[in-house]
C-alpha cells in the first residue's frame, strides 16, 4: 500500500487539482509510486507532473496489455502513479487513478472504441463567437457533451464587441442553457474576460469547447496571461493543410487555476445515451403521454410529443433538433453493438450463425 503524502507534496499536487477523493484512491496503489498529472500526451508519450518534477513517461506493458479499449490508456488531465527513474530517463506510469469526469470521442478510424481526449475537468466553457448568429440547436448538443462529461457547463458567448444585439443573444441563450450560467464576454479587451476568473480557483480545471474561430484560443491567452496558445491569425498549418500543434496539452495558471487544451475536443462526437433524454427534459415529461412505452416519437401513432408540435406546445424546430440527436445516438450505438459483436465472433466466443442474424435482424428494423 502506498504511504500517505507528505503536507508539502500534497499542496503542490492540490495546486494541480489533487481533491481529497484522490487520497483514498492513492492509498490502494502500490508501495514505491509517486503521483502525478498527465499534462501532455504526443504519440504515446507522456509528461507528467509530479509535487517536485516533470518527467517524460510511457504507458507500462501491464496498462497497455490490460485495457480493453483506449479510454484505459492515460490521457491529459488523469492522475496517474509513475515509478521514478534513477537515471533520469523517461519513468513508466503504472496506474491510472479514477476519474471524476472525462470529455472523450470515437477513436479514429473504423472502430469504435472511446479515446478519453481530456480528463478530470471541472468546469466547462462552451465557447461560442457573437460574429456569427449561435444557433440553439449548437448549444444544446454542447450541452449533451458537457453533461455527459460530469463537468460543469458554462455558456460564454464571445465578440461581446461584435455582437449587433448583445441583449437578444444572451436571452436566447439562457432560453436554452437550462441553468448553466450565460456570459458575454470579449477577449480582444483588456479584463474582457475578469468575469470568468472567478470560474479559475485554485486547482479547477477548465477546458474550453466550442466551434473553431469562437476565440478559445483568445480567451486561454487573456486568462494565463500570456501567449499559450496561437490564435487564428497566426496559426500554423504544414504542408498536407494539418495543424502543426496537435498536441494537447495542461497549462498550469501561476495565478491558479489550470486549463486544458485538447484539439481533439474541436472535433467531439457524441458518446452516451441518456444525455439526449435529460438535455430534452420537455420531451421526455411529453413522452409520458404516449400510447407506447418505447416510443420513439417519429413514425408511431399515438404520439404526445407529435401531437404537442402540432398543437405549438412543442417548437417544430427543437422536436426536429431532438430527432436529428436521436438518430445519431442510434448510429453510434448500432456501431459500438456491431464492433462488440464482432470482436466477440474474432475471439470464438460467438459463432457466425449470431452475427448474421444480427444483421438480418438490423436490416428488417431499418
Ligand atoms: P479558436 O479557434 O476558438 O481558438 O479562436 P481564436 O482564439 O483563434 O480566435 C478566432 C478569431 O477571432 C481571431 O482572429 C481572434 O483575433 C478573433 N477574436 C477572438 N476574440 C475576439 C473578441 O472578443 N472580439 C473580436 N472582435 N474578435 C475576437
Ligand atoms: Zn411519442
Amino acid at each position: 500500500m502506498a504511504a500517505p503524502l507528505n503536507l508539502n507534496d500534497r499542496a503542490r499536487l492540490e495546486a494541480l487539482g489533487w481533491t481529497a477523493a484522490l487520497d483514498a484512491a492513492w492509498a490502494g496503489q502500490p508501495d514505491g509510486l509517486v503521483p502525478g498529472r498527465v499534462s501532455l500526451e504526443h504519440n504515446h508519450v507522456y509528461r507528467v507532473l509530479t509535487a517536485d518534477a516533470e518527467w517524460l513517461a510511457e504507458t507500462a506493458g501491464k496498462i497497455k496489455f490490460e485495457a480493453e479499449g483506449r479510454n484505459e490508456l492515460p490521457a491529459v488531465g488523469d492522475w496517474v502513479g509513475v515509478r521514478p527513474d534513477e537515471t533520469g530517463g523517461r519513468v513508466q506510469i503504472r496506474a491510472i487513478l479514477p476519474r471524476r469526469s472525462w470529455f472523450s470521442r470515437k477513436a479514429a478510424g473504423r472502430g469504435t472504441t472511446e479515446q478519453v481526449l481530456a480528463a478530470n475537468v471541472d468546469v466547462v466553457f462552451l465557447t461560442f463567437g457573437l460574429d456569427i448568429h449561435v444557433k440553439e440547436r449548437a448549444l444544446e448538443r454542447y450541452l449533451v457533451v458537457a453533461r455527459r462529461s460530469g463537468a460543469r457547463a458554462v455558456i460564454v458567448l464571445n465578440k461581446a464587441d461584435i455582437s449587433p444585439d448583445l441583449a437578444a443573444d444572451v436571452a436566447e441563450a439562457v432560453a436554452v442553457a437550462g441553468g448553466a450560467p450565460v456570459h458575454a464576454v470579449c477577449a480582444k479587451e483588456p479584463g474582457g474576460v475578469a468575469v470568468l476568473e472567478k470560474y479559475l480557483g485554485a486547482g479547477v480545471t477548465l477546458a474550453l469547447l466550442g466551434p473553431s474561430g469562437a476565440g478559445k484560443s483568445s480567451i486561454t491567452n487573456a486568462l494565463v496571461g500570456r501567449e499559450v496558445l496561437p490564435t487564428g491569425e497566426v496559426r500554423d498549418w504544414d504542408a498536407r493543410g494539418r495543424h502543426t500543434s496537435v498536441h494537447r496539452e495542461l497549462v498550469v495558471r501561476e495565478r491558479g487555476g489550470l486549463l486544458i487544451d485538447t484539439p481533439g475536443m474541436r472535433e467531439l462526437q457524441l458518446w452516451g445515451a441518456d444525455d439526449v433524454v435529460d438535455t430534452f427534459a420537455d420531451i421526455a415529461a411529453l413522452a409520458a403521454g404516449c400510447k407506447f412505452r418505447d416510443c420513439r416519437h417519429d413514425r408511431e401513432p399515438g404520439c404526445a410529443v407529435k401531437r404537442a408540435v402540432e398543437d405549438g406546445a412543442l417548437d417544430a424546430a427543437r422536436y426536429a433538433g431532438y430527432l436529428k440527436l436521436q438518430a445519431e445516438q442510434e448510429t453510434l450505438e448500432r456501431r459500438v453493438d456491431e464492433r462488440a459483436l464482432i470482436d466477440a465472433k474474432r475471439q470464438g466466443k460467438i459463432g457466425s450463425k449470431a452475427l448474421k442474424s444480427h444483421y438480418k435482424l438490423r436490416d428488417k428494423n431499418r
